[in-house]
């Protein structure tokens, strides 16, 4: 299968055993709609994946970068323990605001900040004295070394950062290719590359949202 169709089939296919009908993040995904925000949160199967990366870790503090309208932030919080927090960053407030409501109607809003403004600023105003266990990287491209250093700081030892829309369709890995969003995948990865403080991989995937990948990077 080499289509978007056959892609969405067969992610499809492996939800409808794997993942229940979720009527709270179906309507998260109609209020961005209606809201007029683009189709670019997570797709379901990476949503839950996010999730059970922070079971699996145990998370009981995660820091999202990108919340658009909180699909992710929904999937990251519902892996948390009562006591535990996810920090969300997003630029437009408008924006936030649909995530806020979604956050609400889902009954997380004890355990969730949306925090608006240019994430480098955000972060770089948050103190690392409690670390985070992951970290989802999800916003723009331009500034992504600059979170991935942020997220660094910010992390526990062994904890995960997960960069998200690495692969592009390849066109990380095209020389030819040069719009806005590769130079900061190639300066990410030439960062990571002599990092003695990290380890990381590419994992690709294809899905509903095409052919992309995510990085996956430990702190060492
Ligand atoms: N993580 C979300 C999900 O899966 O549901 C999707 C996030 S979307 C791909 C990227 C978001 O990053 C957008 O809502 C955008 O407004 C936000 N963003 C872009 N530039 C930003 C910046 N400089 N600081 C904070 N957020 C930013």
């Amino acid at each position: 299968p080499t289509t978007l169709d056959d892609w969405t089939r067969s992610d499809a296919y492996h939800n409808s055993f794997l993942i229940p009908k979720d009527p709270v993040l179906e309507h998260t995904r109609e209020r961005a709609e209606a809201a007029g925000l683009p189709p670019i949160a997570v797709t379901p199967a990476v949503g839950k994946f996010l999730q059970l990366l922070a079971f699996s870790l145990n998370a009981k503090r995660v820091l999202e970068v990108g919340t658009l309208a909180g699909y992710s932030a929904i999937c990251l919080a519902r892996a948390l323990p009562d006591d535990g927090r996810l920090i969300t960053l997003e630029l437009v407030k408008e924006t936030a605001e649909v995530a806020r409501q979604n956050i609400e109607e889902a009954g997380l809003a004890s355990k969730v900040e949306v925090i608006i403004g240019p994430a480098a600023e955000t972060l770089a105003s948050m103190s690392a004295t409690e670390p985070f266990d992951l970290v989802f990287l999800d916003a723009d491209k331009e500034n992504l070394p600059i979170y991935f250093a942020e997220a660094k700081r910010l992390v526990r030892k062994r904890g995960v950062i997960v960069v998200d829309n690495m692969v592009r369709n390849g066109r990380t890995a095209d020389p030819s290719y040069t719009d806005e969003h590769v130079p900061g995948l190639r300066r990410l990865l030439e960062s990571v590359k002599d990092d003695p403080e990290v380890n990381a991989t590419t994992v690709s995937t294809v899905g509903e949202k095409g052919y992309d990948g995510f990085m996956y990077a430990i702190r060492l």
